[in-house]
């Protein structure tokens, strides 16, 4: 079956020069209950969540990424992504303001860079997004209004990458690093580029969801010359894959520039098998990976649009064997407390031991895998010509 991408309802006092132009679409956000109402009929759950929310999370949308949402169902998925509901302020089973631990546990040698991990660094560039999610793990940071870093904390963040000689890859992230103008982002993935031992750059990015006009022909272009770069989009349903978002993704595409995209499941959003094979067929057609199914962080009022994890297996059992390879996103659990991912499979073995294990597949075939002698075990004879660069990588955080 042929897929179709719907155009977004564009609303009839804007001229389509202004929908098409990322700024005006930035310039022109919804922040404010006021503007919220004159694109919603506001429920009670979000009108209260506007009076009594002083400490609420940033509010802000696009009036692009508004118009995908229902004007009239307060539980429509994408508004309850864009929308603060009162149990925002609820007591929580549990409410984190740092749930990845990127304050309390991981190295942070200067300010804007996460070294969590051996291979690679965060480099928070912004703190903007140009719509705040009402899930987003990262509130203690997003939001702070600062469009790009300052000086002197680049070139410290700069400087760390260059010295740390065991780094590979750089995630720019935020905030959306899209919402910084091409001339900054230029300078950034140049800089980078500059700096030998960095082999890949990611980026994480809400904008092609969000205000698909802003991926331009000069952006793309920016981001192909700094090659080989990651683009990792963020689209949780299929309905957000409009003609025009998925214009953008295919341009990404066409110019050499990979797209994977890491889903959060949802509650009352995506947390349907049907809906996340829609969404993960739909970008695997246009040559974007469903790469993560992520568990949504228990960030500060979250509790509503949490999944349980059985809700979330059961979701990926679902899919399994229906959905190929390729389309099926891998479902991720970051452990609270900066304890790093885990990942689930669905369980099919049924017993082990040191000779075989046993298992039951997902139609219910039953079937072992029997172990080789483990006297035959050997190592690869030219693995010592890989230890250098192995060890470099291994011993450049700690
Ligand atoms: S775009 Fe990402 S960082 Fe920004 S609010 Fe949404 S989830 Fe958080």
């Amino acid at each position: 079956m042929k897929l179709k991408f719907e155009a977004a309802p564009k609303p009839t006092d804007v001229t389509p020069d202004q929908w098409q132009d990322w700024g005006w679409q930035l310039r022109s956000s919804l922040k404010s209950q006021t503007d919220y109402a004159k694109y919603f009929e506001l429920h009670d759950t979000e009108k209260n969540a506007f009076q009594k929310g002083q400490q609420l999370f940033n509010v802000r949308t696009t009036p692009y990424y508004a118009s995908l949402a229902s004007r009239t169902n307060h539980l429509d998925p994408i508004r309850r992504i864009l929308t603060p509901h009162e149990k925002e302020l609820y007591d929580p089973k549990q409410a984190q303001l740092d749930p990845l631990g990127e304050r309390k546990n991981s190295n942070n040698p200067t300010p804007r860079i996460i070294h969590r991990y051996s291979d690679r660094v965060l480099f928070l560039i912004t703190d903007v997004c140009s719509v705040y999610c009402r899930y987003c793990t990262r509130k203690h940071f997003t939001g702070a209004d600062q469009a790009f870093i300052q000086q002197s904390e680049y070139e410290s963040a700069i400087n760390y990458i260059k010295k740390t000689t065991g780094l590979r890859e750089v995630i720019l992230s935020g905030g959306d690093p899209l919402t910084i103008s091409d001339a900054h982002l230029d300078r950034v993935l140049t800089d980078l580029r500059k700096i030998d031992h960095v082999e890949i750059i990611r980026i994480g990015t809400r904008m092609p969801v969000v205000a698909p006009m802003r991926i331009t022909q000069s952006l793309v272009n920016i981001i192909r010359k700094a090659k080989p770069v990651f683009l990792m989009t963020h689209f949780n349903h299929p309905r957000e894959l409009t003609a025009e978002a998925a214009e953008a993704v295919e341009k990404f595409v066409d110019h050499g520039i990979p797209v994977m995209n890491q889903m959060v499941l949802l509650n009352g959003v995506n947390n349907h098998a049907a809906i996340v094979q829609a969404l993960s067929r739909r970008l695997l057609y246009l040559r974007a990976k469903p790469y993560y199914m992520f568990q949504c962080d228990p960030s500060i009022g979250t509790d509503y649009l949490r999944t349980t994890l059985e809700n979330s297996l059961e979701i990926q059992k679902e899919l399994w064997g229906h959905l190929s390879g390729l389309a099926l996103p891998q479902l991720s659990v970051d452990i609270p407390d900066g304890g790093g991912k885990t990942y689930y499979v669905p369980k099919f073995e049924t017993s082990a031991s040191l000779e075989k294990r046993d298992y039951v597949g997902w139609d219910g075939v039953q079937a072992e895998y029997v172990n080789p002698d483990a006297t035959s075990i050997i190592k690869p004879f030219d693995y010592e010509i890989y230890l250098t660069e192995w060890n470099e990588i291994r011993q450049s955080k700690f």
